[in-house]
């Protein structure tokens, strides 16, 4: 078996909410590790602790318990764009790398090749509300991009677009993410989403998040794009399993 390198780590990690109200356990133990360029999902019932997962890997937060180990600059997409109205979509995307205060000739020549390359090439000078949903999220996708990051958080990205459009954002980002290489974890509560677009899928519990069980996504390699994926025979035998266990857990 060939050693793969991991860029994240969670060991044993628990994570507690302290409020006036209480205190809520959100993690509860769990164990992962993501290997340099894999695309994993993490799946579970709202409200049960993922995008607090996300926010212990990117740093946001600490576990209560257990070690999170995380090699590489992170990059973090939400489900709404989050893309300034009053800014161009150039400038929005080179906002990252203002931040980063990285904005030299070949960061921004960068930036540039990713928007003709992904199809907002035209659009550089639009602001956001003349561009459709989806072209809103690729361009936003963009943005974490340029900033170059090694790992890319992404979380519930699609849901806030109607369903059709959803399947073709998440088959666009599916391919970008592909092509940059990049290291990818998807949280979602959409399993045909998990599916089409992972190597793993992780199915967490109701709260506090465990981990139920975690699948390996393998499809033929004529099956093996987002959209592909979704007229393969074994596409809902795998939607099936993964269901069946978020539906036990109930
Ligand atoms: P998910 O992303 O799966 O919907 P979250 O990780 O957002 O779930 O939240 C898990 C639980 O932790 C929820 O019960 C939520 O109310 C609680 N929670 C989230 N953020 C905070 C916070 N900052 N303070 C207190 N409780 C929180
Ligand atoms: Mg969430």
């Amino acid at each position: 078996m060939s050693e793969k390198k991991s860029v994240v780590d969670l060991v044993d990690v628990s994570m507690n909410y302290h409020s006036r109200e209480g205190e809520t356990q959100a993690v509860s133990g769990i164990n992962l590790s993501v290997g340099v360029g894999e695309f994993v999902s993490v799946v579970g019932p709202s409200g049960c602790g993922k995008s607090t997962i996300l926010s212990l890997i990117a740093g946001l937060i600490a576990p209560t318990t257990g070690r999170v180990e995380v090699a590489g600059r992170v990059g973090y997409m939400f489900q709404r764009d989050q893309l300034f109205p009053w800014r161009t979509i150039l400038n929005n995307v080179l906002l990252g790398l203002e931040i980063q205060k990285n904005k030299s000739d070949e960061a921004i020549k960068h930036a540039h090749q990713m928007l003709e390359k992904y199809g907002l090439g035209d659009f550089k000078n639009h602001r956001p509300k003349e561009l459709s949903g989806g072209m809103r999220q690729r361009a936003a996708l963009i943005r974490t991009l340029a900033a170059r990051p090694k790992i890319l958080l992404l979380d519930e990205p699609f849901s806030a677009l109607d369903y059709q459009t959803r399947l073709s954002v998440s088959d666009e980002v599916g391919g970008i993410i592909a092509a940059e290489g990049v290291t990818a974890i998807l949280v979602t509560h959409d399993i045909s989403e998990a599916i089409a677009l992972s190597g793993r899928v992780v199915v967490l519990s109701k709260r506090p998040a465990s981990v139920i069980n975690i699948h390996k996504i393998e499809f033929e390699k004529e099956f093996d794009t987002p959209t592909a994926r979704r007229k393969s025979p074994k596409f809902p035998e795998y939607f099936e399993r993964i269901w069946k266990e978020m539906r036990e857990d109930e």
